[in-house]
Order: structure tokens, then C-alpha cells, then sequence
């Protein structure tokens, strides 16, 4: 397996951009270490009339932040039925067993695909952009914007659903990538969604047609062993510390290097954090920062702006978007909007796309609290 020269020139700016991440995230840390043994003039300082999520929801409700950050993983994707493809066992590998991958991750490791690039497009097919709709959840993201208090959405999932949604494009920052658009892997040309979704779903391995090209044309998600998009380094270093509010949703907080921008906003920065169970660990020290990439307190006597919500991501989104008064607003939003994405499935003679599994039961339940 000769390497092209393209893939070599790909490599040293690769390392280029490593260097840079990798300096960038030891001034991190010195910081970091800085604040946690107290060598900061930033004391804390508690913002929050009350450490609950009654208590955020009245912090946005009187407008005292306007540069909320969200970050979420799968979990904010999950009720619109998009499966958690990276994990064994999902059935989607299923069908792929004809070809005889080593693992299940071989399908998103980059070498893999440049020798093989056929498994991925079958399962990419089966988890094509538009089959899905958005989220409640998504839509709440959306009402952030549309009220001005969205300083950016950071998201580690692939499905495009926040573009869906209309979140605009600067608005997000799509840590691993994006089926949005595509890029041939020897000429670097660009492709839209649309150039090559005609070619997944006419079962055919997408290639460039520039002349005497013919690379294999890959959507810009992340694989494994492949850098995080430029665009990730360059906002998290712009946005954190101006951050005034932190919802994190639908994640686990385990993968790395996203996990640990929980830690980079201002000290007095109030924290909620929107998911079925805890992380690993909300002891809020050090130690757990460095291992589990977060420094939340929830539970000790110190706690002072960490906040967790135990529950859906749709569930917790509607009852915030309730407590702050938004919740007609939110619903009118999720009702236009699903009829807007009926209406060009219909037109585009498609199946309609699914609604999200627990979009009608969360209106009623949160009607209850
Ligand atoms: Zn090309």
C-alpha cells in the first residue's frame, strides 16, 4: 500500500495542526492547574440566586447571560431513532458481516476506508442525513439562537440534525465532522450532501470526476485516526471564556479532547447538565478533571453553579423551555417546522422522514409539572 504523495502532504499538516492543539491544551492546563489550587484572582463567585435548575432557568428567564455555549453527543439524537452506530450489537453491523471487517470500528478508521471504502457507504446509507428529524431538543437549540443568546452549539454528532433544525452554519461547531458536505481524498475537491447521497443511494462508491482523478470522495466526518476539524481548535478558543452559561446534553462526557471544554468557561460560569445518569465522576476535583475530562459539583457543600438534570435531553429541554416561559413558543417552533420537513419530503416523493419517539408523549408529560 504505497501512500500517494497527497496523503503524505495530508500527514505534515496534520502534524502542524497537532503541534498547535497540543500547545494550545498545555496553556489549558497550566490554567487549569493555576485555578484549581487557588493561584487565580478569578475567586468563584455564585452567580445563581439558587443552585437548582429552577434556578438557571430564572438566570435566562431575567436575561443574565447572553453567550449560552450548548454541547451535546448522541443522546440529543437518540428520540428521532438515529441508532448509536459506534457501539457493537446495534443490528446496523449486521449487514455488513459480508465483509468481513476486522472490528466494527475498522468502518470509521481512516486506513481501513482507503483500502475498503465499500462497508462504510453500505452503513452510510442506512444512516443517511434526512431520514431523521429533529429533535424537541434540537428545537430548543434553535429558539436559543433565534433569541440572540446562542454564542455557539458544539455538537460531537454526524447526523446534520442542528442543520436541520436552522441553526446556522457559524453558529455550530461539529466536532467530528459533518455529513454536510464531502471532499475527494487525493484532490481535496469539494462536494455537497446532495452530489453524494444520489451516489450512496444508487450504491455506488462516490469518486471524483475531475479528469484523471478518480479518488474515493468522502463525507467530512471524523475517522479514527484523523485530526478534529480546524474550525473545533479555532472557536473553543475564541468562545469559552466568554461563555455566561453551559448546557451540556446527551453525553456521556468520555471522549476527549470535547469532554474537557466543560472546564474552560469562567469559574462564576453556571453549569447544567441535561442527561439520563451522572458522569463517572462530579466530585469536582482535579484529579477527575484530568481523568474524566469535567470538573462538575453537583452534590458537595462547595457547589455553587453545577447543576444536574436527570432525564431525557427532549424532557429536560421542554420543562427548561417551561420554566423560562418559552414552552408555546417552543412547541409553535417543533409544529411549523415538522410541517415544513413533510412538506419537502412530499414534494421530493420521499417516505416521510420519522418523528422523533417521544416528541407527543414529552408535550403531555411536561404539561403535568
Ligand atoms: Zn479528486
Amino acid at each position: 500500500m504505497a501512500e500517494s504523495k497527497e496523503n503524505k502532504d495530508n500527514n505534515q499538516t496534520s502534524e502542524t495542526e497537532k503541534d498547535e492543539t497540543e500547545s494550545s491544551g498545555l496553556d489549558w492546563l497550566a490554567g487549569y492547574m493555576k485555578q484549581s489550587l487557588g493561584l487565580t484572582e478569578n475567586k468563584a463567585v455564585k452567580v445563581l440566586d439558587e443552585v437548582s435548575f429552577e434556578g438557571i432557568a430564572k438566570y435566562i428567564k431575567e436575561k443574565k447571560c447572553k453567550n449560552i455555549i450548548t454541547m451535546a453527543g448522541a443522546g440529543i439524537s437518540t428520540s428521532a431513532g438515529i441508532p448509536d452506530f459506534r457501539s457493537k450489537g446495534t443490528g446496523l453491523y449486521d449487514n455488513l458481516e459480508k465483509y468481513n471487517l476486522p472490528c466494527p470500528e475498522a468502518i470509521f478508521t481512516i486506513d481501513y476506508f482507503k483500502e475498503n471504502p465499500e462497508p462504510f457507504f453500505v452503513l452510510a446509507k442506512e444512516l443517511f442525513p434526512g431520514k431523521f428529524k429533529p429533535t424537541p431538543c434540537h428545537y430548543f437549540i434553535r429558539l436559543l439562537h433565534d433569541k440572540g443568546l446562542l454564542l455557539r452549539h458544539y455538537s460531537q454528532n454526524i447526523d446534520t440534525l442542528e442543520r436541520v433544525a436552522g441553526l446556522p452554519g457559524e453558529k455550530l461547531v461539529e466536532a467530528h465532522g459533518t455529513f454536510h458536505s464531502s471532499h475527494c481524498l487525493i484532490c481535496d475537491k469539494q462536494y455537497t450532501l446532495e452530489w453524494i447521497k444520489e451516489k450512496i443511494f444508487k450504491d455506488t462508491i462516490p469518486k471524483c470526476d475531475e479528469t484523471e482523478c478518480d479518488g474515493v470522495v468522502k463525507p467530512d466526518i471524523v475517522f479514527f485516526g484523523e485530526a478534529l476539524p480546524k474550525r473545533f481548535a479555532e472557536c473553543y478558543a475564541e468562545d469559552f471564556g466568554k461563555c455566561d452559561m453551559l448546557i451540556v446534553m446527551g453525553t456521556s462526557l468520555k471522549v476527549q479532547p470535547f469532554a474537557s471544554l466543560t472546564s474552560r468557561v469562567p469559574v462564576e460560569c453556571p453549569r447544567l447538565y441535561i442527561n439520563l445518569e451522572k458522569t463517572d465522576d462530579s466530585s469536582g476535583n482535579f484529579l477527575a478533571a484530568l481523568m474524566f475530562g469535567h470538573n462538575f459539583d453537583f452534590d458537595s457543600e462547595d457547589c455553587y453553579r453545577d447543576v444536574f438534570k436527570q432525564s431525557t435531553c427532549d424532557d429536560g429541554c421542554l420543562e427548561l423551555a417551561d420554566k423560562i416561559g418559552w414552552k408555546k413558543e417552543l412547541d409553535k417552533l417543533i409544529k411549523e417546522e415538522y410541517s415544513k420537513i413533510d412538506k419537502e419530503n412530499k414534494t421530493a416523493d420521499k417516505s416521510p422522514a420519522k418523528s422523533p419517539s417521544t416528541a407527543s408523549g414529552s408535550k403531555t408529560k411536561s404539561k403535568q409539572s
